[in-house]
């Protein structure tokens, strides 16, 4: 019998055992750096002359590692392999299956603090950010292993005389994985092994800025698990040239997607192309961007809720789909959320986060650097400069100082399009109906939340406030598996619900079954 599933308790690094893990942790990673990595193809490690880097977003000049550039040649080879180790996977019991997922999971527990270390070096995340990545990842692997357990075998129909019927949930055949780069282990990890343990196989491709935690995690199943060959594939490379000829694919049976509204849209629109030799229409699964607002009325814990707009704006640089980029606030308690706002935005100590003191790290890497810049330039003539817009010579460092901006239009660009960094509007609203308007007035329904102390508007947001995860007097990021399945509505995605139990039917199709006696 498996124990209850139970999420990842997060790692308390103020104690000093702890600390001192992470820190043997990242002297172990460090020296692991500026290595090369080939693609894994039908279990074939296939290495390239021509490779990009990596890099330290804190520190441009040091290399994480070098990655083979596949090409469109690679993505259909890749195509092809996932499609031949599906005929034998198809056919393993779903127990079976599941039992990779909790070797793996048990493995990278085993090994948290050096996928952390790796999570801080490639991608800037602070010593918690890192830590709650890590246990998200190990999360989904726990519970997608349980939920097929469930799923495995007929379920439930309802009897019929003189027969024997059945319906059970079979595997819908290869398909590709593209994951973002901004949790880039778990939501890699979510998507990959929720469509592996469904039964079917995978080409996976990471995200350009991630490639290296994503290479871990290959590893990991390949090694530690032992899976089997050509049931997870793994190519780097340009995601435009390869992400359409992995989508284009006759052989490709679905997509699962996280990353932004363009990309998504361009998924979903060369997905529905049937292309010859196709013999399916193929399923997408796309989570895409958010431009999530809280919500502060007059009756509200000020200090509470000034607590949740920093963590939830600020945290992991503002660079989450979750994050709080919308602060709308009643006209009365407007200037004391702003000034608590700004005073606790000021204490954020930025800087290297492999260096525990820094909970603020840099941006991903220079092109989220000149977008971000840029948008804090629009955001000088849409609003009063409260704190930050100061940015750092980007060959030391890819640091942005979190930002936050007064009196935003709710229709202006600040209000309305995802900038994806520590970026913060505040927007006056008359009253509680006129928030509740504006919070709605984005094409995103993500994740959104509201700091009141009146039941009646609690309950109205309940049923008024068009997100896929929202949440009442705490922050809007942070869902965690099992506890708040997580998906968004309109251009936010098509409300997949990670981490939910129906996440894993999105992977499968049903065939019902009878035998007449
Ligand atoms: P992105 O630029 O859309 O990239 C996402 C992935 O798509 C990357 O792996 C990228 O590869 C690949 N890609 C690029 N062009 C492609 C194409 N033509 N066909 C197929 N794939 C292609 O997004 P990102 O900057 O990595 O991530 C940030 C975005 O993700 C934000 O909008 C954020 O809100 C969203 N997000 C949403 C959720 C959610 O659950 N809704 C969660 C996290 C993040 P390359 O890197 O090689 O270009």
């Amino acid at each position: 019998m498996l124990p209850e599933f139970r999420n990842e308790p997060f790692t308390d690094f103020s104690i000093e055992a702890n600390a001192a893990a992470m820190r043997t942790a990242l002297a172990k990673v460090k020296d692991e750096l500026g290595r090369t990595y080939p693609l894994l193809i039908g279990g074939k490690y296939i290495e390239l002359e021509e490779t990009f880097d990596s890099v330290n977003p804190s520190n441009p000049a040091e290399v994480i590692g070098s990655f083979a550039n596949g090409t469109v040649e690679h993505s259909n080879q890749a195509v092809e392999a996932a499609d031949s180790a599906f005929a034998s996977w198809r056919t393993v019991p779903g127990d079976e299956r599941a039992r990779y997922l909790f070797r793996a999971a048990a493995a990278m527990r085993r090994r948290k603090f050096e996928f952390c270390a790796w999570l801080v070096y490639e991608v800037s995340k602070s010593w918690a950010e890192a830590d709650a990545d890590v246990a998200e990842a190990i999360d989904f692997m726990e519970y997608y292993g349980q939920q097929m357990l469930k799923l495995s075998g007929p379920q439930p129909v309802v009897d019929y005389p003189g027969e024997e019927n059945e319906m059970r949930y079979i595997p819908l055949g290869a398909g590709v994985v593209i994951p973002p780069w901004n949790f880039p282990l778990a939501i890699m990890v979510g998507m990959t092994t929720a469509a592996i343990v469904a039964g079917n196989t995978v080409v996976l491709k990471p995200a350009s800025p991630s490639p290296a935690i994503a290479a871990q995690f290959v590893r990991l199943m390949i090694e530690e698990s032992a899976l089997p060959d050509g049931v997870l594939n793994f190519v780097t490379g340009p995601g435009g040239s390869m992400g359409d000829a992995l989508v284009d694919n006759p052989k490709t049976r679905f997509i699962a997607f996280t990353g932004s509204k363009e990309i998504g849209i361009r998924i979903f629109g060369r997905a529905a192309q049937v292309h010859p030799g196709q013999r399916w229409l193929k399923r997408t699964v796309l989570e895409m961007g958010g431009k999530d607002s809280i919500i502060v009325d007059e009756t509200a814990d000020l200090d509470a809720a000034a607590d949740a707009i920093v963590a939830s704006a600020f945290g992991f640089q503002g660079q989450k789909c979750s994050a709080c980029s919308r602060a709308i606030i009643v006209e009365s308690v407007y200037e004391s959320v702003l000034k608590k706002t700004v005073e606790r935005t000021k204490k954020i100590v930025q800087g290297d986060p492999t260096d525990a003191k820094n909970q603020f790290g840099a941006v991903v890497d220079v092109k989220a650097f000149n977008k971000i810049k840029e948008y804090i330039e629009i955001g000088k003539t849409e609003g009063r400069l409260m704190t930050g817009g100061e940015a750092t010579d980007p060959e030391k460092g890819y640091f942005i100082a979190p930002t936050i901006f007064a009196d935003i239009d709710p229709l202006g660009r600040l209000s309305q399009e995802e900038i994806f960094g520590p970026v913060l509007a505040f927007i006056k609203a008359k009253d509680w109906h006129d928030a509740l308007e504006m919070a709605n007035n984005t094409e995103f329904g993500l994740t959104g939340a509201v700091f009141s102390r009146s039941r009646e508007r609690l309950e109205e947001a309940r049923h008024e406030f068009h997100v896929g995860n929202l949440y009442f007097n705490r922050k809007c990021t942070g869902a965690l598996v099992g506890v708040q399945p997580f998906g968004g509505f309109n251009m936010s995605g098509t409300d997949s619900k990670a981490g939910g139990p129906d996440y894993l039917l999105l992977f499968t199709q049903a065939k019902s079954i009878t035998d007449r006696f």
